[in-house]
């Protein structure tokens, strides 16, 4: 294996205009690949620092590029220990996760390219899965936006709808359908401004209450032929939502019986971890109950849920913890606890399109990546599709 034989990192632009880093590897037969990371919005509060992406490239080229040179990056594990032993604070407060996420993921995807094998081969290596995956992830596709990613009323960020069809090319073909379908009601229902788009490139208008959007999205999926190829689910955010427990409990419980919702992801504040064990109780035989800002990708918050059943589905960011391999370790802890692994993107998103393949090597349950629309949302699915149409 060729060694790395140099490290450059620079601020980029993110989706919503803040900065974000990106750092290159290269290696010695001049191999080199890019990797950057995203930022979120709602971000928990167990996740790891992010510094500021302006002193980030000098730390990646100060701090991380001098323990480094030399190392054979197909070692993951040995390349993400010697970027904790960086940084041994739990938070990652000295170095920062998105300086040794950025470098971390480029190892990666440095060595596929090395190997001459697609991104998401080279990750069932690390995670020592063997052949081919059987399935692709499941797109939980969010069509309407609120909560902190848009500027409407709308107390939920995360409306989405799941696809059920198994290969990727009719599963994205039904979300692109369904998406144009409901902008089309949208703006019939308030006008041209309907159409206008948030964070994540779901639709962001208005509403009458905060479970209208469900009913017009029935309507749209009903109106483009495409009844039963989904399932609903919320995103709640609720660490954000401004709503009491009570007025959030009245209304998942009005999602069950009037939208047969089979997918909540934090319905509850991110240390409540009594009020997902008590949903969880009522509502897992259907649902899954899925910890984003509970677990923050963090495989000891992971335990302390799996001890007090407080979630039978994880979302799995890899910049909430900050190595490839901590993700990893988080995905493998999951799948022992038989959890739904959810694999997500961030609200402020680059074009980096490697949470695809991992998505896909992982054999994930499902892949969160905004709706169909807006470039580094798009990036994602069409990686999806070229592994189905070319790689396997
Ligand atoms: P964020 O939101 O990327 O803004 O944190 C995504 C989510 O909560 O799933
Ligand atoms: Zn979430």
């Amino acid at each position: 294996m060729s060694e790395i034989k140099n490290i450059t990192a620079r601020t980029i632009l993110d989706s919503r205009g803040d900065w974000t880093v990106e750092a290159t590897i290269k290696l010695e037969n001049n191999i080199s690949a890019t990797s950057s990371v995203p930022h979120g919005k709602s971000i928990g509060k167990n996740e790891v620092n992010t510094v500021d992406a302006h002193i980030a490239p000098h730390l990646i080229e100060r701090e991380i590029k001098p323990v480094l040179l030399g190392k054979d990056p197909t070692q993951q594990k040995e390349i993400d220990d010697a970027l904790l032993k960086l940084d041994e604070t739990p938070k990652k407060e000295k170095i920062g996760g998105n300086c040794m996420l950025a470098v971390s993921l480029a190892c990666a995807r440095v060595s596929a390219i090395h190997n001459k094998i697609p991104l998401w081969s080279h990750l069932r290596k690390l995670m020592e899965l063997k052949g081919k995956p059987t399935a692709f992830p499941r797109l939980l596709v969010n069509v309407i936006n609120g909560g902190l990613h848009a500027g409407n009323n709308l107390a939920f960020q995360e409306y989405l709808i799941i696809t059920k069809a198994d290969a990727i090319n009719k599963a994205v073909h039904d979300a692109a359908t369904a998406y144009v379908a409901l902008k089309k009601i949208l703006e019939n229902s308030y006008g041209p401004n309907a159409k206008n788009i948030g964070d994540e490139g779901g639709f962001a208008p208005n509403f009458e209450n905060n479970l209208k959007p469900f009913e017009l999205i029935k309507q749209s999926l009903i109106e483009a032929k495409l009844q039963g190829m989904f399932d609903f689910g919320l995103d709640a955010a609720a660490t954000d939502a401004k709503l009491s427990k009570e007025e959030l409990k009245t209304l998942y419980q009005a999602l069950k019986k009037d939208y047969n919702i089979s997918y909540l992801e934090d319905p509850f504040a991110e240390d409540d971890m009594d009020g997902f064990a008590s949903i969880m109780a009522d509502m897992s035989a259907s649902t899954i109950i899925c910890a984003d800002d509970l677990t923050t990708t963090n495989t000891q918050r992971m335990k302390l849920v799996q001890e007090k059943k407080a979630a039978n589905g994880i979302i799995i960011k890899p910049n909430q913890i900050g190595t490839l391999s901590q993700t990893l370790d988080a995905i493998k802890l999951a799948k022992e606890y038989s959890w739904n692994v959810i694999i997500s993107h961030r609200s402020g998103e680059t074009n980096d399109d490697f949470i695809a393949d991992l998505a896909y090597a992982a054999e994930a349950w499902g892949i969160k990546l905004g709706s169909p629309a807006r470039g580094e949302r798009v990036a994602k699915y069409n990686r999806l599709l070229e592994i189905e149409q070319f790689e396997i």
